[in-house]
């Protein structure tokens, strides 16, 4: 029986499980999730902060998708690996060997060497719970503001986001304007301008709590 091991449970790592035991019906699927969570929509999260889904929706698989594909899922971070001897470790120092390892370990959100970037209200976005902290933040500290660093569309989407939460946001763009990578500057400049002129009336209704099984009510 072949050992497939796959480090990573994004899309990428989800896909290939699928594909994986499409093919091998009887080998053994063993998935390290470095983020302890049932695998998720990325591009989802923005929906969550929105409030235009729940968090089981947020959800890319039901939740007994591993016990139907037989699937066995390690909640840790892969640490090493040993091809000599095929193995890989993991965090906690457990070894798992393998016949075939693949590596979706996809990629982190850059978090920049500036002094003040751990402190507390300070973010990355790129995972449900860089999401689920931001929401609980905002809402812990009841946020009259936020400031953005980044222009392209994560960054504009967020700006988005905060504003219709009802924030004075302020966007930090590196680059001449706005969505640089995407847009010549006529089309960067009308969201720009947009963006600027949009202070019509905002409907705001609280965050709820965001845990487990997480919600937030915003109307848009
Ligand atoms: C907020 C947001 C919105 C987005 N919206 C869109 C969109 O609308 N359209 C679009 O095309 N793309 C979008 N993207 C990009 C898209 O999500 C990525 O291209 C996609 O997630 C890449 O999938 P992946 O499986 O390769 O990697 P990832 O999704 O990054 O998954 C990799 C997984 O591996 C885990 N991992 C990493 N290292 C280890 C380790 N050592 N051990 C165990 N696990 C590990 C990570 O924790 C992660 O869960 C968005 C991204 C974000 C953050």
């Amino acid at each position: 029986m072949t050992r497939h091991v796959i480090i990573g449970l994004g899309v990428a790592g989800a896909e290939a499980a699928e594909e994986i035991r499409r093919r091998d019906p009887d080998g053994e699927i063993t998935i390290l999730n470095g983020e302890g969570t049932p695998f998720y929509f990325r591009p989802a999260l923005s929906w969550l902060l929105k409030g235009r889904i729940t968090g089981d929706e947020v959800n890319a698989r039901p939740l007994d998708w591993t016990q139907r594909r037989n699937l066995t899922i390690i909640s840790e971070k892969a640490v090493c690996v040993d091809t000599e001897t095929k193995t890989v470790s993991t965090e906690s120092g457990r070894q798992i060997g393998y016949d075939k390892l693949l590596v979706t370990a996809g990629a982190q959100a850059v978090k920049p060497s500036w002094t003040g970037v751990d402190l507390r209200g300070v973010f990355t976005y790129r995972t449900l719970g860089d999401t689920l902290a931001m929401a609980e933040h905002v809402e812990k500290v009841n946020a009259k503001n936020a400031v953005v660093v980044g222009g392209g569309i994560l960054g504009v989407e967020l700006a988005e986001i905060f504003h219709h939460m009802g924030l004075a946001v302020t966007l930090i763009v590196r680059e001449a304007r706005i969505l640089s990578l995407l847009f010549d500057e006529t089309a960067s400049s009308i969201v720009a301008r947009r963006m600027e002129s949009s202070n019509g009336p905002v409907a705001k209704s609280p965050l709820k709590q965001l845990k487990n099984n997480c919600y937030i009510n915003i109307t848009i």
